[in-house]
């Protein structure tokens, strides 16, 4: 039998080449980071063998860990190069966060949800993460003494593009985030550039609520 870490190894690159390259992931940093990334560390360990499936996997308080082939194309959208600021809102299990700490210079993520801060704290910091830093509140707002932001990446389902959030993406910058009803959102990418706001609409999904004052009531 392999040891647990190869095990979890090979289960990783079979992830990133049966479900993420495979539909259409072609950013060569977004694969790598997903194949260095330890999915599994970010759930409970009843649900490590599941860890490189491609599905959501609740993480507790009604929250779940996003489909690893959602986590990338969200990720790859944001074009990431090395040396951005970025926001993320939704730290959940903190593994988005790991991905893009491997890919940028700096990430500052807002929950809302106390015990879910602390773990995704836990795992981030056991794993050597210094570039991020994750602050208890409604994300809905951002966080307004990093601003302004490279990219931001919300990582729950809006009704709307929250105002906030606009205000403090750098000009040029890019920002994902699923917008609709609380059934399902489509996948929205914002870019600011040259004074202007351009949309595009990418992909339906199925996220969690937003949940905060330019989100969902509660
Ligand atoms: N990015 C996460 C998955 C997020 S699930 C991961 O990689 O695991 C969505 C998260 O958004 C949940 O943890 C939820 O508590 C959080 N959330 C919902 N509304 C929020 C708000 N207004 N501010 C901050 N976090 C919020």
């Amino acid at each position: 039998m392999l040891p647990k870490n190869d095990h979890f190894r090979i289960a990783r690159e079979r992830m990133v080449e049966s479900q993420i390259a495979a539909r259409g992931i072609r950013d060569k940093r977004v694969l790598e980071a997903m194949k260095k990334v330890p999915r599994h560390l970010f759930v409970d360990e009843a649900l490590w063998d599941q860890a490189y499936s491609d599905f959501p996997l609740p993480i507790g308080s009604g929250q779940t860990i996003s489909q690893p082939y959602i986590v990338a194309r969200m990720t790859e959208e944001l074009g990431l190069k090395g040396d951005e600021k970025v926001l993320e809102i939704g730290t959940g299990s903190g593994y988005q966060m790991a991905i893009l700490a491997e890919l940028a210079r700096q990430v500052f993520s807002v929950e809302r949800i106390p015990s879910l801060l602390q773990r995704a704290r836990q795992v981030l910091d056991s794993l050597g993460y210094h570039n991020v830093m994750i602050k208890l509140d409604d994300g809905t707002w951002g966080w307004k003494e990093h601003a302004p932001y490279d990219a931001i990446l919300v990582t729950a389902g809006s009704p709307t593009i929250p105002t906030p959030l606009l205000d403090q993406l750098k000009d040029p910058g890019v920002m994902v985030v699923p917008v609709g009803d609380e059934y399902s959102q489509t996948l929205t990418k914002i870019i600011k550039k040259d004074g202007k706001v351009e949309t595009k609409y990418l992909e339906g999904v199925r996220f969690v609520k937003l949940i905060g004052d330019h989100g969902w009531r509660a």
